[in-house]
């Protein structure tokens, strides 16, 4: 019916969200299902848009419906307005399709005038109640409709009371609220030059109105912008016949969830107020009791609304929040909605309502946000406290979690403060792989620079550990040990709390709530992976992220960075002596040193995976990443290598790059220096055989070349460690199978990916750097500006968050299906920190990869998007 812009409850259900608004369509639903629900009718969100249309007036249609509405209402409840004995008095509240708790207007008791005042008095038989709730509505109707200030009325309210010498409002006789009725309305006068208006037919239209304009009040428009709700939905009107819950001991209000919403237990969860109205209960003027109190005074009532919680969650099929009033003893249900809980509640009650028979699996699957189980995983900061701390900065939410510590800006410092038993804060300009250690010791994290991407968010992910990186708003002076603000100043010592999952800097220590894990969460995982058709690997480099990863559910390793294995104390220096090396003598010596400690970290890598796949990459960053940078550094390196100090500052000046992302690295090192890759592979081969002669475990592993962007390079690198790799099986007289495939992060060979296939047996996706090479972006610095691109609206996320499916994501779809052409068998991954994000995992799962692969703490999200992906688009 197009030209229908009110309906009554009775009309309306569930489905009609869109036209009636959750709350309208809600409150119809409950009184098709039979709830006491107080009567009335919903004007549509069709007709605000509308009135907008039509330069903000009711048009005469409209108001006839409402008119033929309100006398239908009158005739259902048996009241009428401005009736001497029994009137009829309403609410007029909005209910926008998106729940937005508090942002538009309300008006109650509409339909009050000298005449339904009597009648309300009698009807009740409490004059007292009558006018106090007439002054209350001459004040709200004043300040909602007509904008004039609450405080008007309040200071006189106060001057009553001063004057009488009382303090409660409640200490006000009937006479007295029949002056400030007066006063009040006086007020109304000199304010608008006109009458209070005592037609409630001109009420209802001007509170319509006032509803329809708080659509567009600012907080509401901060809300929607917040939410991503669209401006253009306009809110549904609902008018309702009023009950009271103030109108003596019989009476009374209160809101429960039909579950705990912050553990998901199974028991009723709420309060309620006697003799008080819903704001009562908001306001928190009084305190209210515990819901299971109402079994001791009002023990029908109490079964009744027990009862109608069941009715509900079984209709809804979900825990609901409901709102209710008892007026003289009779229950009446105001609203009902889903009702908001924590991540720990969504899954216990997603798991029991599929225990209870309501649900599927799949739907439970599909209620949980995968980035929820964040909060389940990391600590997190009791939202109370944040309301009141002090936001010093806001960064990128690099990696999730909250921490708090006293800031130190030197890795060392970090790691000496916790020797000390104090838990700190390592604060950057931004990280380089030497600052490793002090992001083991630290709390928290927090950079300067750097995106998504950036080597902190990278390798604080990996450890869990809560970072805040990109901070553009802060400025960091690591010599003088200070970062500042725009108008504060941090010195070393003091404490700052960070939300990794917000990217917000607080000022202060701020307390963490352990996140904990219930037994439904297991339950809920293995559903989880019963659906998913997708695997789901890990990002680790050591032993332990790998066993964390385990724990998480991870079926493999998809990406071992072996530069980390690099950074330890106890290697670097042959590292640095491989590098700094001036003949291939002096290269393969320094490489003979590491090889047995490569070794055992390959080995310590597959005695915790066991069978489970394991992919190795090889060396991938430029050289000079690994050398020291400051003099005292580089003059300690010169005494352990027997020659100057000039001589080797001019070799690391030499080895330095300016765009290192573009420069000397990945496959192209193995062009220059074959023998490191050769080492490599050598450790990876040995240490397969030797679990494999321990009669352990068949390994099988997976070597990954990174950057090739022409299959020359490719089978270059695959020709020497091939050669290498046939060397060891000799040796030791045993083989092992292996695989040889490569990482596709250069936009070339993606479009090249049919020559390359040919000489590769998988792909795996490094979308960190097809983003940084597909935009031309800087992994490093592109944080500075893309926030710009986001509130700007130029780009919709970070495409170092998530994959950028309209380019990137084209590239990838070139290169599977080239690669799938020249070679069928072809296996295909993706480890760019896009394996844990939920829609470029439902991406992958629509190309067909054969697994993501992330940091340890992302792989039950990464497993959840998935199982949605495949529920979403089998395949
Ligand atoms: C990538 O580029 O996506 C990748 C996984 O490699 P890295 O981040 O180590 O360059
Ligand atoms: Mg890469």
């Amino acid at each position: 019916m197009e030209n229908k812009y009110v309906y009554s409850f009775s009309e309306g259900k569930k489905e009609m969200k869109s036209l009636l608004g959750g709350k309208g369509a809600n409150l119809a639903e409950m009184t098709n299902i039979g709830l006491p629900v107080p009567s009335g009718f919903t004007i549509t969100t069709a007709a605000c848009i509308r009135y907008y249309d039509e330069g903000k007036v009711l048009w005469k249609e409209l108001l006839n419906e409402i008119h033929g509405q309100l006398k239908e209402l009158e005739k259902r409840v048996g009241k009428s307005f401005s009736d001497e004995n029994n009137p009829l008095l309403v609410s007029v509240r909005s209910g926008a399709v998106f729940s937005m708790p508090g942002m538009m207007d309300t008006i109650l008791n509409l339909g009050l005038n000298d005449i339904s005042v009597k009648g309300l008095a009698n009807s009740t038989g409490n004059e007292r109640f009558a006018y106090d709730s007439y002054r209350r509505f001459i004040q709200m109707f004043a300040d909602v409709a007509m904008g004039i200030p609450k405080v008007r009325f309040d200071s006189l309210l106060e001057d009553m009371k001063e004057n009488k010498k009382i303090t409660e409002d409640t200490d006000l006789s009937a006479e007295d609220l029949k002056i400030l009725v007066k006063k009040y309305k006086e007020i109304y006068l000199n304010e608008l030059n006109e009458e209070f208006p005592e037609d409630p037919m001109k009420q209802l239209e001007l509170s319509i109105k006032a509803v329809f304009e708080s659509w567009n009040n600012p907080r509401a428009k901060v809300y929607r912008k917040l939410h991503n709700i669209a401006d253009n939905l306009g809110t549904a009107v609902n008018v309702q016949s009023m009950v009271f819950g103030n109108m003596g001991d019989t009476s009374g209000t209160g809101v429960a969830f039909t579950r705990n919403p912050a553990t998901g237990e199974n028991h009723l969860f709420g309060e309620y107020l006697i003799n008080a109205q819903g704001e009562d209960v908001v306001a928190g003027i009084r305190t209210p009791e515990e819901i299971s109190h109402l079994k001791d005074i009002m023990p029908n009532v109490y079964d009744e609304f027990v009862n109608i919680t069941h009715i509900l969650e079984k209709h809804y099929k979900d825990m609901q929040d409901i709102e209710f009033t008892i007026e003289n003893g009779k229950l009446y249900i105001l609203q009902t909605r889903n009702g908001k809980r924590t991540a720990q509640a969504g899954i216990k009650v997603a798991v029991d309502l599929v225990h209870e028979g309501l649900i599927s699996k799949e739907e439970a699957i599909m209620r949980m946000e995968p980035n929820q189980l964040n909060q389940l995983l990391h600590p997190t900061f009791e939202e109370k406290t944040l309301k009141e701390s002090v936001v010093v900065a806001k960064g990128l939410a690099a990696s999730p979690g909250a921490a708090s510590g006293k800031i130190y800006f030197h890795a060392d410092d970090v790691v000496k403060a916790k020797e000390r038993g104090e838990r700190a804060i390592l604060v950057r300009q931004e990280t380089s792989p030497e600052d490793i250690e002090g992001m083991v010791a630290a709390e928290g994290i927090l950079t300067a620079r750097g995106g998504m991407t950036s080597h902190a968010a990278v390798v604080a992910r990996g450890m869990g550990k809560c970072c805040v990186a990109g901070c553009s708003e802060i400025r960091v002076n690591e010599d003088m040990r200070t970062m500042r603000t725009k108008n504060l100043i941090f010195n070393e010592g003091e404490f700052l709390s960070l939300d990794g999952s917000t990217g917000t800097v607080y000022k202060g220590d701020i307390e963490k709530i352990q996140p904990t894990l219930s037994g439904s969460f297991g339950e809920f995982m293995k559903w989880v992976d019963e659906i998913r058709t997708m695997g789901v690997r890990t990002n680790a480099d050591n032993p332990k992220d790998a066993a964390q990863a385990l724990e998480f559910g991870a079926e493999g390793i998809g990406l071992c960075r072996t530069e980390h294995m690099f950074f330890e104390e106890s290697r670097i220096t042959s590292v640095r002596k491989m590098i700094l090396a001036t003949s291939l003598e002096e290269r393969k010596s320094a490489l003979a040193e590491l090889l047995p400690v490569q070794r055992q970290d390959f080995y310590e890598l597959y005695e915790v995976m066991g069978e489970k796949p394991v992919t190795v990459r090889l060396l991938d960053p430029p050289l000079h990443e690994f050398l020291p940078n400051k003099d005292e550094d580089i003059k300690e390196l010169a005494e352990a290598m027997s020659v100057s100090f000039n001589d080797l500052k001019d070799r690391v000046e030499e080895l330095a790059e300016f765009n290192p992302m573009l420069g000397h690295r990945g496959c192209r090192l193995a062009v220059t220096y074959p023998e490191i890759y050769r080492m490599q592979v050598r450790a990876i081969m040995e240490a397969a055989i030797d679990i494999k002669e321990k009669g352990y475990n068949d390994i099988y592993p997976e070597i990954m070349i990174p950057l090739i962007g022409h299959v020359n390079e490719l089978k270059y690198v695959k020709n020497e460690i091939i050669e290498e790799i046939n060397l060891v099986f000799e040796e030791r007289n045993n083989i092992v199978k292996y695989m040889i495939g490569t990482m596709l992060e250069v936009p070339r060979a993606a479009i090249t990916a049919d020559e390359i296939a040919s000489e590769a047996e998988f792909f795996s996706f490094g979308t960190n750097d097809l983003t940084q090479m597909g935009f031309g972006f800087s992994r490093d610095d592109a944080g500075k500006f893309l926030n710009e691109y986001i509130e700007k609206g130029i780009f919709e996320k970070d495409p170092f968050q998530a994959i950028d499916i309209d380019g990137v994501g084209k590239l990838m779809e070139i290169a599977i299906e080239y690669g799938r052409k020249a070679n069928s068998k072809l296996k295909l991954g993706i480890c760019g920190e896009h394996g844990g994000e939920p829609s470029s995992v439902e991406f992958c799962h629509k190309l067909g990869l054969n697994y993501v692969s992330c940091s340890p703490f992302r792989i039950p999200i990464a497993r959840l998007a998935a199982a949605q992906a495949q529920i979403n688009s089998p395949r």
